[in-house]
């Protein structure tokens, strides 16, 4: 507390990211990162920057990234947001939509930067409990409201809503924003990019950070209808004009043009991901069906912090929640077959986990 800082300041309570430490021989499953790199396309596209350029501004519109977008995904330029990671895309369509009068609706288990993004904010909002095998029930969410916000797969349980599901939804619920945080649709859920043109109450938000290992680029973007972006662009404009740096941009447009490289390192981790959540199973673990390139799973015996601590003892990252109803989980990020393997034999090794 310092009588320098705004009094709104005192009382925030940020978010917490995954660590991100040095350590030789780390197995390093705590933060959703992609273990492959990004397409050879991303290198070239970077390798050959002129350095030159840089004395100049980027582009403030990202032009050539929001073209490439509409490309790869059959949308107008006018349906396109793009920002520095998601994360600041839904900072700014927090600001854009969620300053209502009504409350916000979020699950009760959900990607904890929403709630610190309405207190920072000043929204109020109310969170509805998942269901009793951790699913988000959209049926459950008819409260009156100034807007709805999900992950979808949901974060951290990895579980998918149907997209028939999120359609109903925005039928019924017309009279206010409901935004879809797509982060990790591209390991196996349905996308509801396909309802953006059907309907003016969906904001779809997507990132570079997960499916496209460009975590440390910062490249976000959302679609939705072209009033809805004209908000967004408001706010952008009314905060930071150059949100993408021109290396994103370049590498950004580099990763869309190579599809074949998304599909084939998605399909990658859906493969280790099947076999690691059987691996648990056996071991005693229960996992939720993840759609996501992370397990969430806890013990039938052990408790949620001592695995992570035994873990963190032979230089394994796992991410834990300090959350009462998902204390005993564990959030263990899919990396390639060895680090898997490396995390099933260390559990083997455990006295009290029987195989
Ligand atoms: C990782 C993640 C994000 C943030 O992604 P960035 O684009 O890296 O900011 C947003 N939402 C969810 C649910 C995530 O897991």
């Amino acid at each position: 507390m310092n009588k320098f800082w705004s009094p709104a300041i005192q009382s925030l309570v940020p978010y917490t990211p995954g660590e991100q430490p040095r350590i030789d021989g780390l197995t390093k499953l705590n933060t959703n990162e992609n273990p492959y790199p990004p397409s050879p396309a991303v290198e070239h596209a970077i390798k050959h920057f002129s350095v030159e350029r840089l004395r100049l501004y980027p582009d403030p519109d990202a032009g050539r990234l929001k073209d490439a977008l509409a490309s790869e995904y059959k949308l107008n330029r006018e349906q396109i947001f793009v920002g520095n990671g998601s994360d600041e895309v839904l900072a700014l369509a927090f600001m854009a939509f969620f300053r209502q009068t009504r409350p916000l609706l979020m699950p009760e288990i959900s990607y904890s930067f929403y709630d610190v993004y309405a207190n920072l904010f000043e929204i109020d909002y109310k969170k509805i409990p998942l269901d009793e095998s951790f699913r988000v029930q959209l049926s459950d969410y008819s409260h009156e409201n100034g807007g709805i916000i999900f992950a979808n797969p949901n974060a951290p349980t990895g579980i998918a809503i149907e997209l028939a599901d999120i359609e109903a939804l925005l039928k019924r619920n017309t009279e206010s924003l409901v935004l879809v945080d797509e982060a990790y649709v591209d390991f196996g859920a349905e996308s509801a990019t396909s309802l953006v043109n059907k309907y003016p109450n969906v904001l779809v938000v997507q990132t570079f950070s997960k499916s496209r290992s460009l975590a440390g680029l910062r490249i976000g973007y959302a679609f939705g209808h072209p009033e809805l972006i004209e908000a967004l662009e408001r706010v952008k404009n009314s905060f930071n004009s150059y949100p993408l740096d021109m290396f994103a941009i370049e590498a950004g447009c580099a990763s869309l043009s190579d599809r074949a490289y998304l599909n084939k390192t998605c399909q990658q981790i859906i493969a280790t991901r099947e076999r690691s959540a059987e691996a648990l199973e056996a071991l005693n673990f229960v996992v939720c069906p993840s759609s996501t390139n992370f397990l969430f799973a806890h013990h039938r015996t052990l408790t949620g912090a001592e695995l992570m601590t035994y873990l963190r003892e032979r230089k394994i990252l796992v991410r834990h929640f300090n959350k009462p109803e998902i204390a005993n989980y564990l959030r263990i990020t899919v990396g390639t077959d060895e680090e898997m393997e490396r995390l099933i034999a260390a559990l083997k090794a455990h006295p009290n986990i029987a195989s």
